[in-house]
């Protein structure tokens, strides 16, 4: 059976397709999946560097943080799914027994852990997981697309709804745009009725955006002030902004954050260390919010919306297993708009 494998860290010169042992049931709650294709996010990059906090649980290791495909064998305990159906696969593994996992928080499992990092990941022709961890696809949808949906929408609905509370009519700043998290705060922020302003180095890339529903683009290469043009542009600061390039972003982040506003993150890819003026903080009473995957009720609610075409990722590009590292520094590069996907069978 072939993997995509990472045979030590340090970059995607260390991947290898690899044959390895088709995986078993280990619990009646289990199901076994073919996989039809997988997509990366930033953090295979994290992974395939061996960034500090990040550590595989052993080399070779089958990469692959996001993935859909068809049911192969459900355990006696799984009645949701069947042989045959077509499934998109949450990446976020609960223990399923704690309290938080019994209480539907499972995002603050003890266990917790990601396809790909903490566990072996999608890019392989099998992959055995939870029950739960699976939903169907109904609808229209193409492999590619289906694999890249389940992390980014996931991530962006949780931060917008349960953690940024947005609602109909506010106005979002969203950092980055054409990283397959801001893409789809993008699109989960215009499905709430939210205004959305967002900002890149690349003009093409803000032309993109506008396609999807933003109503400003700034090139935040071509002007030093953000947050004047975004205020300039709405006729006040914005209500949420989602920031998760950190560093070199959030002083400008705060500029342009209204009174009451909320900041929310899932991640730090320009640098994780800030300065914060709690005067300011507590002054404007802020919120700024942590975010990270999402939960069981959460990934279903967005399957159903991806299932009715409501959410749906752009695709930038797909690879087959053997070029898989192209991927990998095409979004290192920072190049794509949308996800990238490799495809493990056709
Ligand atoms: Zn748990």
């Amino acid at each position: 059976m072939r993997a995509l494998c990472l045979t030590a860290a340090g970059g995607p010169d260390h991947l290898a397709v690899m044959d390895v042992a088709p995986p078993v049931l280990r619990a009646p709650t289990d199901v076994r999946i073919g996989v039809r294709a997988a997509a990366l996010n930033h953090l295979d990059l994290w992974v395939a560097d061996g960034a500090p906090g990040v550590a595989v649980p052993a080399f070779p290791h089958v990469v692959g943080t996001d993935g859909a495909g068809v049911v192969l064998e459900t355990g006696s305990a799984v009645t949701h799914v069947r042989p045959g159906d077509r499934v998109v696969i949450n990446p976020g593994v609960s223990c399923g027994g704690c309290e938080p996992c019994r209480t539907g928080d499972e995002v603050f499992c003890r266990q917790f852990g990601v396809l790909g990092e903490h566990r072996p990941g999608t890019a392989v022709e099998e992959l055995v997981l939870p029950g739960r961890n699976v939903l169907p696809m109904t609808g229209e949808w193409s492999w590619p697309e289906a694999a890249a949906f389940p992390l980014s929408t996931l991530t962006a609905w949780r931060m917008l709804t349960t953690r940024a509370r947005l609602v109909a009519g506010e106005q979002v700043l969203i950092w980055g745009i054409g990283g397959g998290a801001a893409v789809a705060a993008l699109q989960v922020a215009r499905h709430l009725g939210a205004r959305v302003a967002v900002t890149s180095s690349a003009d093409a890339k803000l032309d993109r955006a506008r396609a999807l529903g933003a109503e400003f683009g700034v090139n935040h290469r071509g002007t030093d002030d953000v947050p004047g043009s975004v205020k300039r542009h709405f006729g006040s600061g914005v209500h949420v902004i989602v920031d998760s390039v950190g560093a070199p972003t959030w002083p400008r982040s705060l500029k342009a954050l209204r009174p009451g506003g909320r900041l929310v993150t899932c991640g730090a890819t320009g640098g994780p260390f800030v300065e914060l003026d709690i005067r300011r903080l507590f002054w404007f009473q802020w919120s700024l919010l942590g975010s990270t995957m999402g939960t069981s009720r959460e990934f279903a609610e967005v399957v159903v919306l991806g299932n009715a075409g409501l959410l749906r990722p752009p695709v930038d590009s797909v690879y087959p297993l053997a070029e898989a590292a192209r991927a990998y520094r095409r979004l290192a590069g920072g190049e794509q708009f949308g996800k990238l996907v490799l495809e493990v069978t056709t």
